[in-house]
C-alpha cells in the first residue's frame, strides 16, 4: 500500500506559481478594495480585476478545475485542493482564476449534463470569462434542505415550458447571463420524492424573471437575489440533463462543489491561525507575551489540530473522487468539520486580537461574517449528520462493522 502525501514536482510547481501569483500580483492589486469596490471608482475596480484575470490566463493559471481540452489546468481533485487553498488566500483569488462559486459548480454541471449545443452556448463563454451564471434552487416558502419540496413549477406548452415560482438567495443573479433553474415538472411524483423536478437553462435577463431585491445579509448585501418568476417561457431545448433529473443534477453538482468550498475555507482558517499566532507573539500582558500564556497556547493548539484534520479530510475525500469511488460520506464529513472548524478558528483568532479583532481594521470580522453561512448552506450541519449517521448504521447492518463508514481506511 502506498501512502504518499508529496506532490509530483509538476503539481508542486503549479501550486508554487499560484501562491506567488496570489501573493505578488493579486493581493497588492486588490488591497483596499472592499466587497463593493472600496474607495476606488467602479471603473477602476473592474479594470483592475479584469486585468488580473487576463494576467492569470496568460500565466496558465486559469480554470484549475477544468480539463485541458476545455482550456483548464487539467488537475485532479487532490491537486485542485492545493491550488484552491492557495487561490483563496485572498477573497478575489478564486474569481481571478475563474474557479469561484457558483460558476465553478455550474461548469462541472454543464460539462457532465449539457448537450453539445448547450455546452457551446453556455459553458464555452463561462470558461472564457465572457459570461457568468447563477444556480436557482432555494425558495423562501419551503425548506431548502429538502429540495424535493420545491414549489416553482414548469408546465409544458407546445415546445415551450412556462415557469412560475419564487426563489431567493440566488448568488450572482444580477450579473449572471444565465441561470440553472430547478422547477417541479412531474405532477404524478408525490411531494417529498426524487424525480419530480427538472433543471432548465434560462437566459438572463428574460421576461418573467424578476430580480426584486438583493437580500441584505449579516455580511452586507453582496449579490444574493430574490427572484419572482412569472410566466417565464423557455424552449424545450433548454432542459438540462433530462426531464425529472433536477434532484440528481443538484446532488451531482453539490458533491465536488462542497469540497471546493472546503478547500477555500482551509485557506481562510489558515489565515486566521497565522494571524492568531502573529498577534500572540507581539502582544504583551501580565509579565509575558500572549504566546507564552497557556490559555492562548490551547487556542493555538486546538486550532492547529483542527486545521490538520481539515486538510486530511479534504485530501482524502478528493482522493476518493479522483478514484471514482463513492465519496458522499467523506465529503459530508469534510463539509461539516471544515465549516465548523473555520468558525471556531476565526472566533479564537478574534478572541486573541481583542478589540482589534472585533474592529474592521483586520479582515477577521468580515471573515467571521462570511464563515457563518458555511454551517447551513450547501447542506446544513444537521443534514450532513443525518446522512453520515444513516450510512454508518447501514454499514454496520450490512457488514457487522462501521469501518466502511469511517473513510474505509486500512486502519
Ligand atoms: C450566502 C448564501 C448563498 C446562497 N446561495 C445560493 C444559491 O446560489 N442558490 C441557491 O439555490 N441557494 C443558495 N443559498 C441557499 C442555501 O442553499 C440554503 O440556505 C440551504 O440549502 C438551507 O436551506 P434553508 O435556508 O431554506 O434552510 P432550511 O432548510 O429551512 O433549514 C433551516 C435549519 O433547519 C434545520 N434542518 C433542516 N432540515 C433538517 C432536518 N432534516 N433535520 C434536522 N434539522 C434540519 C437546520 O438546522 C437548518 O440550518 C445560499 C444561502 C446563503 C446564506
Amino acid at each position: 500500500m502506498a501512502i504518499d502525501f508529496t506532490l509530483s514536482p509538476e503539481v508542486e510547481a503549479v501550486r508554487d506559481r499560484v501562491r506567488a501569483f496570489i501573493r505578488d500580483t493579486v493581493t497588492p492589486a486588490v488591497a483596499g478594495f472592499t466587497e463593493e469596490g472600496g474607495g476606488a471608482s467602479r471603473e477602476e475596480y473592474l479594470r483592475t480585476i479584469f486585468g488580473l484575470r487576463a494576467k492569470a490566463r496568460e500565466a496558465g493559471l486559469w480554470l484549475p478545475h477544468m480539463p485541458k481540452e476545455w482550456g483548464g489546468m487539467g488537475l485532479g481533485h487532490v491537486e485542485l485542493a492545493t491550488v484552491q487553498a492557495e487561490a483563496a488566500r485572498t477573497r478575489l483569488g478564486p474569481w481571478i482564476l475563474n474557479c469561484q462559486a457558483p460558476d465553478e459548480g455550474n461548469m462541472h454541471t454543464l460539462l457532465h449534463w449539457a448537450t453539445d449545443e448547450q455546452k457551446e452556448k453556455y459553458l464555452r463563454p463561462l470558461l472564457d470569462g465572457r459570461s457568468s451564471s447563477c444556480f436557482a434552487m432555494t425558495e423562501p416558502e419551503v425548506a431548502g434542505s429538502d429540495p424535493t419540496l420545491i414549489r416553482t413549477t414548469a408546465v409544458p406548452d407546445g415546445d415551450e415550458w412556462v415557469i412560475n415560482g419564487h426563489k431567493w438567495f440566488i448568488s450572482g443573479a444580477r450579473r449572471a447571463r444565465f441561470a440553472i433553474l430547478v422547477a417541479r415538472t412531474e405532477d404524478q411524483v408525490p411531494v417529498g420524492s426524487v424525480g419530480a423536478t427538472t433543471a432548465f437553462l434560462v437566459d438572463l435577463p428574460s421576461e418573467g424573471w424578476n430580480d426584486v431585491r438583493e437580500v441584505a445579509t449579516m455580511h452586507g448585501s453582496t449579490g444574493h437575489s430574490e427572484i419572482v418568476i412569472t410566466d417565464l417561457r423557455v424552449p424545450d431545448s433548454q432542459v438540462l440533463g433530462g426531464r425529472g433529473n433536477g434532484h440528481r443534477l443538484g446532488q451531482y453538482r453539490l458533491g465536488p462543489a462542497r469540497l471546493a468550498h472546503c478547500m477555500r475555507w482551509i485557506a481562510q482558517a489558515e489565515q486566521a491561525l497565522d494571524m492568531m499566532v502573529d498577534r500572540s507573539l507581539k502582544r504583551y500582558s501580565h509579565g509575558s507575551m500572549l504566546a507564552e500564556k497557556q490559555g492562548i497556547q490551547w487556542m493555538v493548539a486546538e486550532s492547529a489540530i483542527e486545521l490538520y484534520q481539515c486538510k486530511l479530510m479534504v485530501l482524502h475525500a478528493a482522493y476518493k473522487i479522483d478514484r471514482g469511488e463513492d465519496f458522499r460520506t467523506e465529503v459530508s464529513m469534510a463539509k461539516h468539520f471544515v465549516a465548523n472548524s473555520l468558525n471556531r478558528i476565526i472566533d479564537r483568532s478574534i478572541q486573541v486580537h481583542g478589540a482589534l479583532g472585533y474592529s474592521t481594521d483586520t479582515p477577521l470580522a468580515n471573515m467571521f461574517q462570511h464563515a457563518r453561512w458555511a454551517r447551513f448552506a450547501d447542506g446544513a450541519d444537521e443534514i450532513h449528520l443525518m446522512r453520515i449517521a444513516q450510512r454508518t448504521i447501514a454499514a454496520y447492518s450490512d457488514t457487522g462493522s462501521t469501518s466502511s463508514a469511517t473513510g474505509g481506511l486500512p486502519v
